[in-house]
């Protein structure tokens, strides 16, 4: 009987933290947990269906498992699996393919984990009813910070996301075992937790008085349990409501940092892309949280390439982004996915002009980032300080999320101190010193 399991994600913190969750199943059933490259009896994939050559990337991954122990059994779930299991099945040496429904019910599936000459698949439609699976997950390196998954799924239809397919409709975890699980984290050491989903901002859930709850309750009563730090990974500009902004300004424990994807900064595009909110909608936000939150990091995420983008819609999103005050930015590469409404249309980038236009995005992020950090200079600010690294230096992010550096000390590991930005001349990291 197989004794060892080593797993791997591709993808978001979404995957990591249910990484994390199917890890805990196999501790459970008695399985030694190996870290990702070690040997082990079975192994597991998490994958994604945004990453670009999913396929290749599956085999390579495949491949070199195999070519450390060609008897490892192969698992590989996630977005991918879901959407494409016979591509899967097909590549040489998998052993077991889940989509997402079966994903966390693996042992239901297989209890003798013996290779055999044809791969297994399990697959069933996404649909309302798909259930609601707890998870969260922690760094690797330390214990510093918890992803915590609150919301799963997405009702929206942008179109060139293929998530909704993968993932299923939006649905919320009970706010009750939100909190329980966030209160476990705390008592477990952790400083920060990342509260995680497809559409955070989309959180609903009706209790059992009837009431109806939305993102702004779950933040409300998260904010009583005086965790150090609390951050929202990632919300639509839609859903970031003014009673959000209010609570991250004056709370104690939300960071001042909020990851709003905007996608295009072209009107025209936008609209293709099916985005729930136009320029000057998203224009007025960033302007609104600048001045409600002075110096707070706000990321956005970018797509550059997507099918109809001139140089001319290009250029309005560059301009765009140039002027608009936020701290750094996220560029993803458009690449065509089945069964999106993208696909069908016309005016496809060539690949090598999508590859500059991400260069130059990433550019302006990094000056962007640098600028944010200089601004910075000679604020005391709290830092999370995690692992000491090798070179022997510990790093570091503010609330504001600049990420810090400076010499190596115990002391500061997974602790919280007030640190003054003194030297900020790079867009890797800003140094200083300790204050208090
Ligand atoms: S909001 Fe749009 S991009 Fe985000 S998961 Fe939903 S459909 Fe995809």
């Amino acid at each position: 009987m197989p004794k060892s399991v080593s797993l791997h994600t591709l993808g978001c913190k979404l995957n990591y933290s249910e990484t994390s969750t199917l890890a805990g199943k196999f501790h459970n059933n008695g399985f030694d947990l190996k870290e990702y490259g070690e040997k082990s009896d079975i192994f597991v994939l998490n994958t994604c269906s945004v990453t670009d050559n999913a396929d290749k990337e599956c085999r390579q991954i495949i491949r070199s498992v195999l070519g450390r122990n060609p008897d490892t059994y192969i698992i590989v779930t996630g977005c991918y699996a879901q959407l494409q299991p016979h591509e899967i099945a097909e590549i040489h040496g998998v052993d077991l393919v889940l989509g997402a429904n079966e994903k966390f019910k693996l042992f239901d599936y297989v209890n003798g984990f013996e290779k055999k000459e044809l791969s297994c698949v399990f697959t069933s439609p996404i649909n309302e009813a798909t259930e609601f699976e707890y998870a969260y997950s922690s760094d690797v390196e330390s214990r510093t910070r918890a992803f915590l998954k609150i919301q799963d799924g997405c009702d929206y239809n942008c179109s060139f996301c293929t998530i909704p397919l993968a993932r299923g409709a939006s649905r919320s975890q009970d706010i009750t075992s939100v909190i329980e699980n966030a209160k476990k984290l705390l008592d477990g050491g952790y400083k920060e937790i990342v509260l995680t989903g497809v559409n955070t901002g989309d959180y609903n859930f009706t209790d059992s008085s009837g009431k109806n709850l939305k993102l702004i309750d779950v933040l409300r009563e998260l904010d009583k349990l005086n965790i150090p730090r609390i951050r929202i990974s990632s919300i639509e500009p839609n859903l970031l409501t003014d009673e959000i902004i209010q609570l991250v300004k004056s709370s104690n424990s939300f960071c001042s940092h909020f990851h709003i994807p905007l996608q295009s900064g072209d009107p025209e595009t936008l609209k293709l892309m099916r985005r729930r909110y136009n320029r000057d909608f998203y224009e007025n936000l960033i302007l609104k949280i600048n001045e409600e939150i002075p110096g707070c990091g706000i990321g956005v995420d970018v797509i550059v390439g997507f099918p109809g983008e001139t140089d001319e819609r290009f250029n309005n999103t560059y301009s765009f982004l140039d002027t608009l005050p936020v701290s750094y930015l996220h560029v993803f590469t458009y690449s065509e996915r089945r069964n999106t409404h993208a696909v069908t249309m016309p005016g496809r980038v060539g690949v090598n002009i999508r590859k500059e236009r991400s260069r130059i995005l990433r550019e302006l992020s990094n000056r962007k980032k640098q600028k944010f950090y200089q601004d910075n200079a000679g604020n005391v600010n709290k830092v999370l300080f995690e692992t000491i690294r090798e070179d022997n230096n510990i790093y570091g992010f503010t609330e504001n999320y600049i990420k810090v550096r400076t010499t190596a000390n115990a002391s500061l590991e997974n602790n919280i101190f007030p640190f003054e930005i003194t030297v900020a001349d790079s867009w890797k990291f800003a140094e200083g010193r300790i204050t208090g």
